[in-house]
């Protein structure tokens, strides 16, 4: 009796063993060791598809390699660079990370920059989790780094989490703020004393490829605002002066890459057995977009560029990392619309500039006769301000008390004021919030995407948007921040041993992609997302 209750122990036992290995051991051998998420600001899909016979680097290889979903957005309407970057790596719209825009992104006059001049940083005002949080809830070993030229950039994918964040300072140096650490860490000192950035002065950025490969044509004076469009580009002569240009040159890209491979060294990235996290945003297509535009000679020899920095990239990782245990996600934080001037790629034909001042004017004139105190109506880009309100990116916000102190009905001021921005030329639409909650949001997708803003009328009275392909008249410069296609969407790729490449037509938003990434990871979200697994694409 007692040999056979022994036995049935070791046989309880042996099978609890081989339940367990089969239930965590077989899996985990298969997951990445570390997840390389890329995004590049303001990518638009299209430069992948247009430039591809000239793609020899890692836009090129992770391109051509991947799974590539074509008909991929970021489905929210604010389609600004801290909104976009909020939802990279969380899996949930705005509305639920609490990033609503630029201006209500990561600066934090609480905490300060560590050993460099400029605004403070930190994730203050996001919500919830990120993939960081749920692979240290599995793995506590789990090492992040995560590196950009902006602030936001860095910041935003990785959420709270308190890791090695990093962004570019204007005089030079990587930085981090006094949320992550009171001091910079060897590593980040020795990049320093490289003085990588210094050593561009004089510089000249010119085309990568002989005249003949590019189609586009480079005396296009809407570009730029008429100054300085020609190749080629200087960097000031003085080494600070070039240290704070180098964000709208091409190498700033390469710089960013470089010092995300010594801080892999550094952190040891990648070595397992638990899955870590290298983020990396490249800001430099997103300035010269805005510069030149998504048609423009300049624009096509960023991509070449950056195609060329990423695949030296891709080349030194693989060289330090096995590549099989590196997954790769690439996406965009937000696109970028034409100028209205240039027609290229888009059925444009029809854009304006659309001007809004008279309205906001008019309603800050009223506003201050009816006692509503404040500066007057002014302007900056596109966020006006006047008396009791501010208008930015098409969002009307109302200072509530303001006006409910001057005994304004705010219910019939908004209802008046959406017929007068509807009488605008280049006006789409004006809605309540309250409103698009009643809208089919399976077929009004600009519906969807204001409500994946804000959840009711307390942050946003009235919500503009604009025919696709038009300009606020405001902002001289290539223009994205709108709920329209051209701004909305970007590309979704994803590379590595458990991604079946190949193109993919099913609609896909940028909420599905930490989800998908943490399915291959084997871990779980610590809480509902907004996106789900792109199962189409894991082996
Ligand atoms: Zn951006």
């Amino acid at each position: 009796m007692k040999f056979r209750f022994n036995s049935l122990v070791l046989s309880v036992g042996l099978i609890a063993l081989i339940a367990v290995s089969a239930h965590t051991q077989a899996p985990d051998a298969a997951k990445p060791k570390l997840v390389l998420f890329i995004t590049v600001d303001a990518m638009r899909p299209d430069y992948l598809t247009r430039f591809e016979s000239q793609l020899s680097g890692g836009l090129g290889r992770l391109y051509r390699g991947g799974a590539f979903f074509t008909n991929a957005f970021h489905d929210h309407a604010i389609t600004e660079t801290a909104p976009g970057h909020s939802v990279t790596m969380s899996g949930r719209f705005p509305i639920h990370t609490g990033i609503s825009a630029n201006t209500a992104g990561v600066t934090d006059t609480t905490v300060s920059l560590v050993g460099a001049p400029g605004l403070g940083a930190s994730p203050f005002r996001f919500r919830g989790t990120t993939l960081v949080d749920w692979l240290i809830a599995k793995d506590p070993r789990t090492r992040v780094l995560s590196v950009s030229r902006k602030d936001r950039a860095a910041i935003l994918p990785i959420g709270r989490s308190k890791q090695a964040v990093f962004w570019y300072a204007l005089n030079g140096l990587f930085t981090t703020s006094t949320y992550y650490a009171s001091s910079l860490p060897d590593w980040v000192n020795a990049f320093k004393a490289r003085r990588i950035p210094a050593s561009y002065a004089g510089r000249a950025w010119r085309p990568l490829l002989p005249d003949s490969a590019y189609h586009e044509p480079d005396s296009v004076p809407t570009e730029a605002n008429g100054v300085g469009f020609l190749f080629p580009h200087l960097e000031p002569g003085a080494p600070d002066s070039a240290a704070m240009a180098l964000a709208d040159f091409p190498w700033m890209d390469d710089i960013t890459l470089q010092f995300a491979l010594a801080g892999v060294t550094a952190l040891k990235l990648g070595i397992g057995p638990q899955t870590d996290v290298l983020a990396i945003s490249l800001s430099t297509t997103d300035a010269v977009g805005h510069h030149y535009g998504p048609d423009s000679k300049e624009l096509h020899d960023q991509i070449l560029r950056l195609d060329r920095s990423l695949g030296a990239f891709l080349d030194s990782l693989f060289k330090m990392r096995r590549q099989k245990d590196v997954l790769i996600a690439l996406t965009a934080d937000h696109g970028l619309t034409p100028y209205p001037e240039v027609h290229a790629h888009d059925p444009n034909n029809s854009a304006i500039r659309v001007d809004v001042r008279p309205v906001l004017q008019r309603l800050s004139n009223s506003l201050a006769e009816a006692g509503v105190p404040g500066p007057g109506f002014s302007y900056s880009f596109n966020t006006f301000r006047g008396n009791g309100f501010t208008f930015d990116g098409g969002v009307l916000e109302l200072d509530k008390r303001a006006l409910s102190n001057a005994g304004i009905n705010q219910d019939s001021l908004v209802r008046a004021l959406r017929v007068d921005f509807l009488r605008v030329p280049g006006v789409a639409r004006a809605d309540r919030i309250s409103e698009l909650a009643k809208a089919d949001t399976v077929n009004d997708a600009i519906a969807r995407r204001w409500l994946h803003m804000f959840a009711d009328d307390e942050k946003a009275a009235l919500v503009v948007t604009l025919a696709p392909y038009n300009y606020w008249l405001t902002y001289t410069l290539a223009q994205h921040g709108s709920p329209n296609d051209s701004d909305a969407h970007v590309p979704i790729l994803f590379y590595g041993d458990r991604i079946k490449p190949g193109r993919y037509t099913e609609f896909a938003r940028v909420v599905d992609i930490a989800p998908t990434l943490a399915a291959i990871a084997h871990v779980i979200p610590l809480e509902k997302l907004d996106g789900h697994v792109l199962q189409n694409a894991i082996k």
